[in-house]
């Protein structure tokens, strides 16, 4: 349920880099902060996925959902309120499956009124319209002022290399096998021939800030950073870059951020963030808890910016964007 908003108190532009749950909360704050036409959304679409022939954007529909109160607070994903007859109906088609067919799979949690969603991407990219011009839609319907825009138009899709499983695409990893699977290593196929989506360089270039929102580095903003020209861009702002460490206390908030550090090599901790996004990023946000690590951080060569980083509600969301917005 959204609050009552303060009215906003920037005169900035800022252009976020994102994931899904995260980077939904750090930009419900920055609504309370900003004019949302003043905040470009830069959105991971790796995670993209295609079920039951629909055209799938979680990341993206994160955040319209968050930011237009619609979201599941509980579950973090998907619509409040939904019912799962859809989903539920497939049983019946589950038998007479052939092997190796994956129609009638259950194991993508698709709600009733979600399933909309992925209709009108489905219809109007089979129509020839851009994922940017779908997304804008599906924005400008759900009410949303600020600029939603997918990192690419192209296909870029992560995959994991599991012991168990070998590789396979991030969603299998991530959903259906709950991923508490160990991830390897991360590949992002196509991130070579692929170019930034519409928009996404210019808002980079000219935007008064540019903010990593606290994603997983590796499976949300990796993915981003992987296309040349706007890993490029983005070291081109190094000086205005900010990044939110998703990292607190050693831990992830939620999901698989930490595990797979850890099997990257990375530390788990802000100062491991910090060390991993010492190219793109002269500024690292971590939390009051990781106050300690402020001089490893520095030591990596970012200026630590030491505040409460937890989103639990929007007042605290909004609180920290004054920060950031107030120290950098
Ligand atoms: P996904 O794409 O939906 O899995 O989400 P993201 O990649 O955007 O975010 C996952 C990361 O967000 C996890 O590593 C969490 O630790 C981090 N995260 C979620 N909520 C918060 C928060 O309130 N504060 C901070 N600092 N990190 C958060
Ligand atoms: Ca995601």
């Amino acid at each position: 349920v959204p609050t009552t908003s303060p009215s906003p108190v920037f005169d900035r532009t800022v252009a976020v880099l994102c994931g899904g749950v995260g980077a939904a909360r750090l930009l419900a704050g920055l609504m309370d902060v900003l004019p949302a036409a003043s905040i470009t959304a830069i959105v991971n679409v790796a995670d993209d996925t295609e079920i039951h022939g629909l055209s799938i954007s979680p990341d993206i529909d994160t955040i319209v959902y968050t930011l237009a109160g619609a979201i599941d607070p509980e579950r973090g994903w998907g619509l409040a309120g939904e019912s799962w007859q859809a989903l539920a109906a497939l049983e019946r088609y589950e038998g007479v499956r052939p092997p190796g067919s994956s129609a009638a799979n259950r194991w993508f949690g698709l709600g009733d009124k979600d399933l909309a969603t992925h209709f009108y991407r489905t219809q109007r990219l089979a129509e020839g319209a851009t994922l940017t011009a779908v997304t804008a839609e599906i924005a400008t319907a759900w009410g949303l002022g600020l600029t939603i825009l997918p990192m690419t138009n192209d296909r870029l899709r992560t995959f994991v290399t599991t012991a168990q499983f070998g590789r396979i695409p991030f969603q299998e990893f991530f959903v259906r096998h709950r991923h508490a699977i160990n991830a390897l290593s991360v590949e992002f196929e196509g991130a070579v021939a692929a170019s930034p989506g519409a928009a996404v360089v210019d808002a980079i270039t000219t935007a008064d800030l540019v903010i990593i929102a606290p994603s997983n580095p590796l499976v949300s903003i990796g993915p981003i950073l992987s296309i040349d020209a706007i890993r490029t861009a983005v070291e081109g702002r190094r000086a205005d870059v900010v990044a939110v460490s998703p990292i607190i206390a050693g831990k992830a908030l939620k999901g698989p951020a930490d595990h797979m550090l850890a099997s990257a090599g990375i530390e788990v901790s802000a100062a491991g963030v910090a060390a991993h996004y010492r190219a793109v990023a002269a500024t690292m946000v971590i939390d009051d808890l990781d106050a300690e690590l402020a001089s490893a951080v520095a030591a990596e060569g970012l200026r630590p910016i030491v505040t409460d980083t937890v989103m639990t509600s929007r007042e605290r969301a909004a609180a920290l964007c004054r920060t950031i917005l107030g120290m950098t």
